[in-house]
């Protein structure tokens, strides 16, 4: 278990042993800190023949479940919507008698994501569960569910690392590139820093802030620049807000400042349009990030 959750783990897996574990959690917190992973480390317990609070790793439920082959416990995740035939399904699989006749785990990944029709068909299910079942909605956007399946879950507040802790940890995964600004942009989520260190295929913190300084010095031009960018757009949007967001720090404060911060803000909204003009969004906030550096250089 990751160690800033470890304490979370502990006093769940305590009342799963017990007996007295709710039958719905909301396990909720920011992307990229291992919510997942502990869901699944979770399941994994309460499914093990062994009496232990943590999972033995050598019963037969272990060994299925290391398999990703445990019959009685139900995973649904999609990049898109969540769909009610998703949700449908999972539940006509829960209703069947567990196959080691012991406990069931449906685990829903990103639980927001669940149209209003599948929503309301896993709502009866958590209203009336069937025995010895247990339901985890994973959720970084909880804000987003139906009030009617908040109300019915407990909820788990799962946090990020402090700063120390997620450095400390990144550094005992040897994970290469790892700087204090990239851990500041990804507020301390270290499965999202790890995420994007290991994207290669796109560009790096490091080569965003080369070309910053070629911008800032007029070496290149803000629309060379969008267009070099516009696939990773979200991407150079957030990396924008953390410079700027240090330039606030060091004392810089004026409207364009503020103007540029909350297009940046609106831009990285319109970005989930997919079919937004992406190079237009991006060289014009350049161009406002370049008059910024000219005036405060001034
Ligand atoms: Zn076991």
């Amino acid at each position: 278990m990751y160690p800033w959750l470890a304490e979370s783990y502990s006093q769940l897996g305590h009342r799963a042993q017990n007996s007295s574990l709710h039958h719905g959690l909301l396990i909720k917190g920011p992307v990229g800190i291992g919510k997942t992973d502990f869901s699944l480390v979770l399941a994994k317990s309460i499914l093990c023949k062994s009496a232990h609070q943590k999972p033995c790793g050598n019963c037969q439920s272990c060994s299925l479940f290391d398999a990703q082959s445990h019959p009685d416990v139900h995973r649904v995740a999609s990049d898109k919507q969540i769909g009610v035939d998703l949700i449908r399904d999972a539940i006509q699989k829960l209703t069947s008698t567990a196959h080691l006749s012991g406990n069931k785990v449906l685990i829903i990944e990103q639980a927001e994501s669940m149209t209003e029709s599948a929503a309301n068909a896993l709502l009866k299910t958590l209203e009336e569960p069937t025995e010895n079942t247990f339901l985890f909605l994973i959720s970084a956007f909880p804000e987003r569910l139906l009030p009617t399946i908040i109300s019915r879950c407990e909820k788990v507040n799962l946090q990020a690392p402090s700063f120390e802790q997620c450095k400390q940890w990144l550094a005992s995964q040897n994970i290469a590139g790892v700087n204090d600004d990239i851990i500041r942009i990804y507020g301390q989520c270290p499965l999202k820093v790890i995420a994007q260190l290991a994207n290669k295929d796109g560009i790096t913190f490091e080569d965003f802030s080369t070309s910053l300084n070629q911008l800032k010095q007029a070496q290149v031009s803000s629309l060379t620049l969008a267009d070099k960018w516009q696939k990773e757009a979200e991407q150079v949007v957030l990396w924008l807000q953390y410079d700027l967001s240090k330039l606030a720090i060091t004392g810089l404060h004026n409207n364009l400042l503020w103007k540029l911060e909350d297009k940046l803000i609106k831009a990285s909204e319109a970005l989930q349009n997919p079919g937004v003009n992406r190079l237009l969004i991006l060289s014009d906030i350049l161009t406002d990030y370049y008059r910024l550096m000219r005036q405060h250089a001034n």
